[in-house]
């Protein structure tokens, strides 16, 4: 029999979701916010950060894959790369899938979250125990690129939602650093919040982007747990276009298989719905 507790993630007014949990896994608090990992009945193993899901056993695959390969497939040869949150490790997991990749530092400022996740969620966290390719950094990601010295091909800002610590992240002078360390064809793809909740934070991230960057996208994907169900990356790079930049043949050279990604998702995620296009008018560089 499965238990009667349910936790509620609540959103807007008269919006929420719920999920049946059998167990509580882990339930801490840091300096930076409450992290608990729950085994529910539909999804697998959960990561909540002051209960709001991050991470689900059932749909990590698909945020990772979207995080993660679309900029890499976009790079011609991504060697070096930057991490900015991403504590359970799945998109760290994804980076190092790929050959080309020589080194993927990871900064992420909770070490609570990153400890939780290796003893709960080995399926994203396994990579975090040690991988020769792989510095992590328990450290803020916004000190970490004012002083970093590195240039990176690519910088994967998998946050939070703007509260906290997470706030500067999406903000210029972040974006000032962040362009700062990105080497020639490089790119910086940011966890960016959803088309019907966030208009304001997606207006406001493609202002800030498009005034650091001359091709400037956001895209989207479908989960099950992000509220709405849709949900956004943007895209930022001063050389490459994820379209016209795109190939085929860097999927196929790439020998990786993917379970949300493939060649026509790449192109269609690019292809905002019609409120959302109007809400980012103008901000859209090269659409
Ligand atoms: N996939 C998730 C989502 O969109 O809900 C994000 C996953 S990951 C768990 C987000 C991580 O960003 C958190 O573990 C949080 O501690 C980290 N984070 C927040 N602010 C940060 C900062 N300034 N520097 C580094 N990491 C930060």
């Amino acid at each position: 029999m499965f238990s009667d507790l349910w936790i509620e993630e609540k959103h807007e007014v008269g919006y929420g979701m719920r999920y049946q949990v059998e167990q509580v896994l882990y339930s801490k608090k840091s300096e930076f916010q409450t992290v608990d990992i729950v085994e529910t009945k539909g999804h697998g193993k959960m990561l909540l950060n002051d209960g709001l899901v991050m991470v689900s056993e059932r749909d990590e695959f698909i945020y990772h894959d979207m995080i993660t390969h679309v900029p890499m497939l976009i790079h011609p040869a991504p060697k070096n790369i930057l991490v900015i949150g991403g504590g359970d490790g799945g998109t760290a997991r994804e980076v190092l899938r790929h050959n080309s990749v020589e080194k993927c530092t990871m900064v992420e400022i909770d070490k609570l979250v990153c400890e939780a996740c290796i003893e709960h969620i080995p399926q994203t966290a396994e990579v975090l125990k040690g991988h020769k390719k792989l510095n992590l950094i328990i450290g803020d990601g916004v000190k970490f690129v004012q002083e970093t010295k590195e240039k990176f091909d690519i910088i994967i800002v998998d946050s939070t939602d703007p509260i906290g610590p997470a706030a500067p992240l999406f903000g210029p002078e972040f974006y000032g650093n962040v362009k700062k360390c990105l080497a020639p064809n490089g790119i910086v793809v940011s966890q960016g919040e959803s088309p019907f909740f966030n208009e304001d934070i997606q207006k406001s991230m493609l202002e800030v982007l498009s005034s650091a960057f001359e091709n400037t996208y956001i895209y989207n994907f479908s989960n099950l747990t992000y509220p709405g169900g849709l949900w956004s990356f943007t895209f930022a790079s001063n050389s490459l276009d994820p379209i016209a930049d795109f190939k085929q043949s860097r999927i196929d050279e790439s020998g990786l298989e993917f379970n949300y990604y493939n060649e026509g998702i790449h192109k269609a995620a690019f292809k905002l719905p019609t409120f959302q296009r109007k809400n980012l008018e103008g901000l859209i560089k090269n659409p």
